[in-house]
């Protein structure tokens, strides 16, 4: 299954193939182009916009509607960042940006402070004093930005104090609430549309990460952006690098891929169960990971304070089911692992996609085994939906093994299912070491012969002591040491059966009966293969070599993970860059806002390669903007100094 949309309604959109590389989109000649560039360099620090970004800053600033579907990382917040401030110096007022995501206003508003941008935010956490303050700076045309909470602007209040203050432009972050659809649902959107009604002159910019048609015409509808033009960026997230992995012992796996890969990372590790969330972190914390848990289970304050550590330090893993992510707004988390299946690749791609929002090396890493495929079948047969829906996951969850099966680039596999097409990445695990297959007929005959002889009532472990021979009491119960298929397994392991039986069900030549704890059975697509009228090709299990990929390796808990590793440099940079973090970790705990409010880790690692000895050469280093130069330049120049005389 595919979603159709992207290219079909190419008409409406403006396409980038690539967005992190392809040049700027617009020309010079662009009316407002030079004028956006200038902002972007000297406030934001950045030599150039990416992609669509070009052509929708300048859109925008000039007063046109927008909606932008961009993928997370992709750099929304630039296409109302920049045109708020060309607007504002053309004296056309304050940019209004309402986001759902209450908790990181107080960050977005520090992180605009800290590159000189005025801005406040009005949400039900702020005191009535703030609250008054904030709205008489806003009456004064005092602010560039002020971020909202909808539910504040569905007041009548609120809306009449925007009335009285000037706005240049509405801009709607995570649009897709208006979806009721979608599972970030939020009622108080819907009352979105009475912007358009009573600002009619005011132009709106809408923004999200969700990219399916559906949610895309449902947006159109409710905000009434109609008459606004649609940018739709591709959905490919070059800087991540999909690998999944044959389940052996999913939590040494995991322990042994941060160790390795990400020591000292942030990351994200996605659960099914709140109570493997809490195992799970327990677990890596004994192992020395600085692991917290997160769950709907836990109380509101708990989980608040999580959050916030998560956020705001360097280097937490949060151990989570699917409840966290909304409202995760950090540039550099490493790494998404996933320990069980997700429910489709669009929550799979939703979930990866919080890693490297900064455009940095990141890792989407997942374990898979026979059980995940079993848990989720069962997940959609115990459903009480209806029939339409149960049919529709099993589809996703199809779709979605056979991203996990593929022996085939994981990347094209994804963006496919996107509509989009795609070469062979490169940065995937089976680009990078493509899988053998094998003609696995023989085997797949056996295991469905296996599964017949034995009555369609057993599970894998059985199947698998009836193929190798084994004997045991539960064989010598059943009498299964006097078929005919008994013991015609022992060439393979009983892992190496566990992954054929796997992928048996993957491609649907067996099902599982959950009524009967999960007792495989035959399907109408096996009786061919039992037949001999077809042939089967399996991935072959790849078992790696105890330390993953080696070269990475070594590295303490306070060791630059893969941020600094990969982005190429030596060692003596890379212990630069280690004290550039910890420079960086006193600043923030000193400002009480997170590290990378002060500077991202791309901006620390250039510095650390690039050694600037001069605040000129400091000023070329991307994300180094006129005011952090101002504020921290000559005291990284003089730690840099300090670095070289050691
Ligand atoms: P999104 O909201 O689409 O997930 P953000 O707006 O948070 O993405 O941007 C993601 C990251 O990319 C941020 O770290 C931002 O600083 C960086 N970024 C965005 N645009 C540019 C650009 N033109 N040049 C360099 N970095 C950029
Ligand atoms: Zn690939």
């Amino acid at each position: 299954m595919s979603l159709p949309g992207i290219a079909q309604r190419a008409d409406r959109v403006s396409f980038a193939p690539n967005m992190h590389v392809s040049p700027p989109s617009a020309p010079d000649a662009t009316p407002g182009l030079a004028e956006a560039r200038a902002v972007l360099r000297a406030t934001f620090g950045h030599p150039d916009f990416r992609g669509p970004q070009a052509d929708i800053v300048t859109h925008v600033a000039a007063g046109g509607d927008a909606l932008v579907l961009m993928p997370t990382g992709g750099g929304k917040s630039l296409c109302y960042q920049v045109p708020a401030l060309l607007r504002k110096a053309r004296g056309l007022g304050t940019t209004v940006v309402v986001s759902p995501l209450i908790a990181l206003m107080q960050d977005q508003v520090d992180a605009m402070r800290q590159i000189g941008v005025r801005a406040s935010f009005l949400n039900s956490t702020l005191d009535a004093r703030t609250v008054r303050a904030t709205e008489q700076a806003l009456l004064d045309g005092e602010l560039d930005l002020l971020y909202l909470a909808p539910e504040r602007l569905a007041m009548a209040g609120c809306q009449d104090l925007l009335e009285r203050a000037s706005v240049a432009l509405f801009a709607i972050d995570e649009a897709h609430c208006v979806s009721q659809w979608g599972h970030d649902f939020r009622p108080e959107y819907l009352q979105l549309s009475v912007l358009h009604e009573r600002f009619p002159r005011v132009p709106r910019v809408a923004l999200t990460a969700t990219a399916d048609p559906q949610t895309r015409d449902e947006i159109i509808e409710r905000l009434a952006l109609h008459g606004a033009r649609v940018f739709v960026s591709s959905f490919d997230r070059p800087n991540i690098r999909y690998t999944i992995v044959d389940r052996d012992e999913a939590r040494s796996q995991l322990l042994r891929f941060i160790r390795d890969e990400h020591p000292g990372d942030a990351g994200i590790v996605y659960c099914l169960s709140r109570r493997k969330v809490e195992e799970t972190a327990q677990w890596l914390q004994t192992q020395g990971i600085d692991a917290i848990p997160y769950h709907a289970g836990m109380d509101a304050a708990a989980r608040a304070a999580h959050q916030a550590r998560f956020q705001r330090e360097d280097g937490v893993v949060v151990v989570a089911t699917i409840a966290f992510g909304m409202g995760i707004d950090k540039p550099d988390v490493r790494f998404v692992a996933h320990l069980d299946l997700p429910k489709s690749i669009e929550g799979y791609y939703q979930e990866t996609g919080r890693a490297g929002r900064d455009g940095q090396p990141a890792d989407a890493w997942m374990s898979y085994g026979l059980a995940d495929v079993v848990q989720q079948r069962r997940l959609i047969d115990a459903s009480e939906a209806s029939d339409d829906y149960k049919r529709i996951s099993s589809a996703k969850l199809d779709a979605l093994l056979g991203l996990c099966e593929t022996a085939g680039c994981r990347r094209v596999r994804l963006l496919s299912y996107f509509g989009e097409e795609a070469g062979a990445c490169g940065n995937c695990d089976n680009c990078l070491d493509p899988p053998q297959t094998w003609d696995a007929t023989e085997a797949a005959r056996k295991a469905l012969s296996c599964i017949y002889r034995t009555g369609q009532r057993f599970g894998v472990g059985h199947l698998i002591d009836v193929l190798r021979g084994h004997d045991n009491e539960r064989i010598r119960r059943w009498h299964h040491q006097t078929l005919s298929v008994y013991g015609i397994g022992t060439d393979l392991s009983d892992q190496e059966w566990r992954v054929v039986f796997r992928q048996l069900v993957a491609l649907d030549l067996a099902q599982v009966d959950h009524g009967a704890h999960g007792a495989l059975q035959l399907t109408e697509a096996s009786r061919p293969v039992l037949r001999g009228e077809c042939s089967v090709q399996m991935r072959r299990l790849v078992v790696r070599p105890r330390g993953g990929r080696g070269q990475r390796g070594g590295g303490g808990r306070d060791a630059p993970g893969r941020a600094a590793l990969a982005a190429g440099l030596s060692g003596a940079q890379a212990e630069v860059f280690a004290r550039l973090r910890a420079w960086r970790a006193e600043q923030a705990r000193t400002q009480s806002v997170p590290a990378y409010v002060i500077l991202h880790d791309a901006t620390l690692a250039e510095i650390a390669q690039r050694a600037p000895t001069t605040i000129d050469a400091l000023a070329d280093i991307g994300g180094m903007g006129a005011k952090k130069l101002e504020r921290y330049g000559t005291e990284l120049l003089e730690l840099l100094q300090l670095e070289t005389e050691d």
